[in-house]
């Protein structure tokens, strides 16, 4: 079974899709970290971003590696996130990266958290959750995590959000059938517990 947890950045879909992969015994997978690590790749003089996505060998686990090379701390830089955000939107990126995410995915029990998994990636996924926050919720979050700034972080989420949201390919919008769930007041062990719950249902019926 596949749970697709997608939303913007700052939602909480880390935090809530590893405690859920933990409490239900899937594995988790973090779409958003193959588009980092194509970026890094491009913004390290590796290419164009559709040959650094085609030639990377991403393993996704505790650390993030690509063609054998540790990168889980510099994906996360605010270059790279910004990066990340621009190399998503040319469509030959993500017909490489989607075509990983499904070869990944076609055995076993997965949590898989990204923009596009629930509309794209796993269209018949068991259950989709989109989440949501209030954008200054979502940008505290991030500055907590980061130590950075609130208002610069709450700038760059904007930008971000528009360019993920208005992007001609595979925009990030709620699947349909995706339950759509606000973290804004909301402890992650709650949120987590529903979700839980959700997939109870779901194998039940
Ligand atoms: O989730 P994360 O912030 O790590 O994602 C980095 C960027 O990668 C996002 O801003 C988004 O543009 C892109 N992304 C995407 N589709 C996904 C996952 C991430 O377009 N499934």
């Amino acid at each position: 079974m596949v749970i697709a947890i997608d939303g913007p950045a700052g939602a909480g879909k880390s935090t809530v899709a590893r405690a859920t992969a933990a409490a239900l015994g899937f594995t988790y997978l973090d779409s958003g970290a193959m588009y980092r690590a194509v970026a890094l790749a491009v913004l390290e003089g590796g290419g164009e971003p559709p040959d650094c996505a085609a030639a990377l060998e991403i393993e996704l686990g505790s650390r993030v590696l690509a063609s054998g090379r540790d990168i889980s701390v510099e994906i996360r830089t605010p270059e790279v996130t910004a990066a990340a955000s621009g190399v998503a939107t040319d469509p030959a990126v993500r017909e490489a990266l989607v075509a990983k995410q499904r070869a990944l995915m076609t055995l076993g029990d997965w949590v898989a958290e990204g923009r596009d998994i629930g509309t794209v990636v796993v269209p018949d996924a068991g259950l989709k959750v989109f989440l949501t926050a209030s954008p200054e919720a979502r940008a505290r979050r991030r500055a907590l995590e980061r130590g950075a700034d609130w208002g610069t972080v709450l700038t760059e989420q904007t930008l971000r959000d528009q360019q993920d949201r208005s992007r001609e390919h595979s925009p990030l919008r709620p699947a349909e059938d995706a339950v759509e769930l606000d973290t804004t007041d909301r402890s992650i062990e709650d949120v987590v517990a529903q979700i839980v719950a959700l997939v109870g249902r779901r194998r039940a019926g």
